[in-house]
């Protein structure tokens, strides 16, 4: 039998959803073996009906163990209720267009309202195997709301066209949405409530390798406080934070980090450490540089 929620619950639960989505956090559990009504569930006193954090079966901590030991959609007794609305749509065009509606013309941190032009939600192919994360969109990429469109970005075109790929055919994307005042480094509350919309996009795009561009994507995505020379040079294992998987295909991607191509720019002897980064990338992914006509 359909369950009608008394408004003012339904819009508190909403709340409290929403809040825990900005946590990184979208599955949530209920004992099938609940009581029928989701009223009787979840009420426990009339001014705040929902206390997760009283609550045994809803703290997120909970939740999240229990993310990561259940197998299944259901197990356990448990039943996945899930707050994003893409899950379980499996054309990434379609589950992109829908992250993008949710994300709707987000005022979620300050820096809706320090100067930004519009959003910046990410460029390419939707079922890519390679993305690149960068730090935020500056000047360029605010004014033409797509990612990497300034100088570093002609130079990560190029660092494309060099693995033998075009623009067009990699995802292009950022930890952060909005601009930056003065392209100042993004605050870490500020990558914390706009990275859970990235990690739903990689769960939704499904690549195989991703490449962090610089010390800001690098350290929000592995969530690791470490220098660039320890991080690069190695593969890491990375699932989108928050985001149990249910693509039995897809087990996550393989992480690179490399420079930003804002910083070699400014120091150009990096470029062939930076080569070695994508080379490793290249050959994991089965591509070859392309060759050469003389030409060009
Ligand atoms: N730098 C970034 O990190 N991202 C962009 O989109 C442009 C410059």
């Amino acid at each position: 039998m359909p369950i009608t929620l008394d408004p003012k619950l339904k819009s508190a639960l909403a709340e409290r959803i929403r809040y825990y989505n900005e946590l990184g956090i979208y599955s949530f559990y209920r004992r099938v073996s609940a009581p029928s009504s989701i009223d009787s569930e979840f009420s426990s006193s009339a001014e705040d009906p929902i206390q997760p954090e009283q609550r045994e079966d809803m703290s997120p901590r909970k939740l999240a163990v229990a993310a990561r030991a259940l197998p299944n959609e259901v197990a356990g007794g448990l039943e996945v209720i899930s707050a994003r609305p893409e899950a379980g749509i499996a054309d990434p065009v379609e589950a992109l267009g829908m992250i993008r509606e949710d994300l709707g013309d987000c005022t979620r941190c300050r820096l809706a309202t320090q100067g930004r032009k519009q959003i910046v939600f990410g460029v390419g192919d939707p079922h890519a195997d390679l993305m690149f994360i960068g730090e935020a969109p500056g000047a360029d990429e605010d004014i033409q709301g797509e990612p990497f469109v300034g100088r570093a970005g002609q130079l990560l075109t190029n660092m494309i066209k060099a693995m033998g790929l075009a623009r067009e055919q990699v995802y292009i994307a950022n930890i952060i949405k909005c601009r930056p005042p003065n392209n100042r480094t993004p605050e870490r509350d500020e990558c914390e409530t706009c990275s859970p919309f990235l990690m739903r996009q990689v769960a939704s795009i499904k690549p195989k390798v991703i490449v962090a561009l610089g010390a800001v994507a690098a350290r929000t995505l592995l969530a690791i406080n470490d220098s660039m020379s320890n991080l690069r040079g190695r593969w890491y294992e990375f699932k989108p934070t928050g985001i149990r998987s249910n693509d039995p295909a897809w087990n996550g991607a393989k992480l690179a980090v490399t420079y930003h191509p804002a910083f070699l720019l400014r120091d150009p002897r990096q470029k062939k450490e930076a080569w070695k980064d994508l080379q490793m990338v290249m050959k994991e992914l089965g591509l070859k540089p392309p060759v050469k006509t003389g030409a060009e």
